[in-house]
């Protein structure tokens, strides 16, 4: 069996959250299930792809609609990821610094799929399944069961994972022409609200459906942008399979990332000392807990909440908060803002500093993550690997992975995306903080949690192989 992933996010060629972290990991787990992977992405103008070394394996040429545009498939020879990865060159629309964000993002993600679904057909040897990951490459489950120029393909079944349903990628029927020709029959698979939607056109077509985490699938059937009729009428073939986690990349014990090393005999005294330079780095007291959020600053993540839980919190508890992360303006501009109030118990680093991320996870006290849409979430994980004790909303992925210490757990639950619950569960984290044994205890046992691939790449394998007996 040969599983194709095709995706925008790789870490760490490319990365802006979960999706880089899961595309560069389950690969790899895959194949060492005996299941051969490999990933296929865009070729970005970033330094992580610039210092790679490449072997071109094809060229060809595209069109959307009348304009023709030459490409690359290039095989990453140097990535070392233990798996086979290439990139699609497109110098004019994918050749960017980041993966999204461009006015002419549809015709850049139109562009990558056609690059790679006119590149299989060239293939001796075709993929056995094609793995697609978010709406970036949503619409080839529709264009491999119906348009004309890739009926070698036909056969082929495909997967779509939805690692975050909140971005569908629709753009208007005035764009038609951009798609290659198909049978016109079929048009109502790519249309929902009135737009081409490319998630909801994967949702319809793919031969499976996933997301990851066992409840967002849950609630998905509920809340999911207008999404949620499809998705219950597609019940049948949806499933959750939680993320995990890659225990190479994230060991404590080997992370070149962190000011010091540890396992779980030197948990305390490693954990010190990336504390001892965090306080150092950003003018904080190392005696006071210290609270800390990583993320991207948007509604869903809760982040807009931040402000009001820095000010509540700091007005009545001897704690330190240090928020890492950029997103919306006005999110970031609160949280800035609050900075001169509280000098030594309170700052910021806005911006994306994968390093700054690690030493955090080996050095924060309490992790908080308020969403209020949480697909799966990693940080969670990443901070019970480095022995970092949660503290998050009951939704999706956190609910599927952090049981409350008051249940035998090993996080702190709350049940509202709300500046109350989270204040309440501040307050609870530092009674934990207070009493050294408990705390002590909670985190050498946090530290040992396996929340690594190696269970969910089964389920994803037991899933290929189901495709392929219904061929
Ligand atoms: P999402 O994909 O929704 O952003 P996930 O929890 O699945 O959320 O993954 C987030 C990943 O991105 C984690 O690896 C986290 O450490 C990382 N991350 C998010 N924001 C930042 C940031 N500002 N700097 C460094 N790493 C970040």
């Amino acid at each position: 069996m040969k599983v194709l992933h095709t995706s925008f996010e790789c870490y760490p060629l490319a990365k802006v959250g979960g999706l880089a972290d899961v595309v560069g990991a389950l690969p790899k787990y895959l194949t060492a299930l005996d299941c051969h992977t490999e990933v296929i992405m865009p070729m970005y103008d970033n330094a992580a792809m610039q210092s790679q070394s490449y072997h071109t394996v094809y060229n060809g040429t595209i069109r959307l609609g009348n304009d023709p545009y030459d490409y690359e498939i290039k095989e990453i020879t140097s990535a070392g990821l233990g798996f086979t990865i290439y990139a699609v060159a497109i110098p004019a629309l994918l050749y960017r610094p980041k993966p999204y964000g461009y006015h002419d993002d549809t015709e850049r993600f139109l562009s990558f799929q056609l690059a790679v679904l006119d590149w299989l057909c060239t293939l001796e040897e075709l993929p056995s399944i094609i793995h697609c990951h978010d709406h970036h490459t949503g619409l080839i489950p529709f264009l491999v069961a119906h348009a004309h120029a890739y009926e070698k393909l036909r056969t082929i079944p495909t997967v779509l994972t939805i690692h975050n349903a909140q971005y569908e990628g629709y753009f208007s029927h005035d764009k038609m022409y951009l798609i290659p020709s198909f049978d016109f029959e079929k048009a109502g698979l790519l249309d929902w609200g009135q737009s081409i939607n490319p998630l909801a056109a994967a949702i319809k077509c793919a031969w499976k459906v996933t997301t990851v985490s066992p409840s967002y699938m849950e609630e998905l059937q509920q809340f999911a942008n207008g999404l949620e009729g499809l998705l219950s009428h597609e019940n049948e073939k949806c499933m959750g399979i939680l993320n995990g986690i890659d225990p190479d990349v994230w060991d404590p014990a080997t992370d070149p990332m962190v000011i010091t090393n540890y396992d779980s005999t030197t948990l305390l005294e490693g954990r010190a000392k990336n504390k001892e330079w965090i306080c150092q780095e950003f003018g904080l007291d190392i005696d006071k807990p210290l609270f800390a959020f990583i993320g991207r600053m948007v509604y869903e993540k809760g982040a807009d909440l931040l402000p009001d839980i820095v000010s509540q919190t700091l007005a009545d508890k001897d704690v330190s908060l240090l928020i890492l992360g950029s997103g919306k303006h006005d999110i970031e501009e609160r949280l800035e803002a609050l900075k001169p109030h509280y000098t030594g118990r309170y700052n910021t680093y806005i911006g994306y500093d994968e390093k700054l991320s690690h030493i955090i996870y080996a050095g924060a006290d309490f992790l908080l993550m308020p969403s209020r849409v949480e697909p799966c979430g990693l940080n969670q994980m990443y901070a019970l690997r480095y022995g970092l004790i949660p503290i998050v909303r009951r939704i999706g992925g956190l609910k599927d992975t952090i049981p409350d210490i008051g249940d035998g757990g090993y996080g702190i639950c709350h049940d509202q995306a709300s500046v109350q619950d989270v204040c309440y569960s501040i307050g609870r984290a530092v009674e934990l903080y207070e009493d050294k044994e408990q705390y002590q205890a909670l985190q050498e046992r946090i530290i040992t949690i396996d929340n690594s691939w190696n269970y969910s790449a089964k389920q994803y394998r037991e899933l290929y192989k189901s495709l392929n007996q219904l061929k």
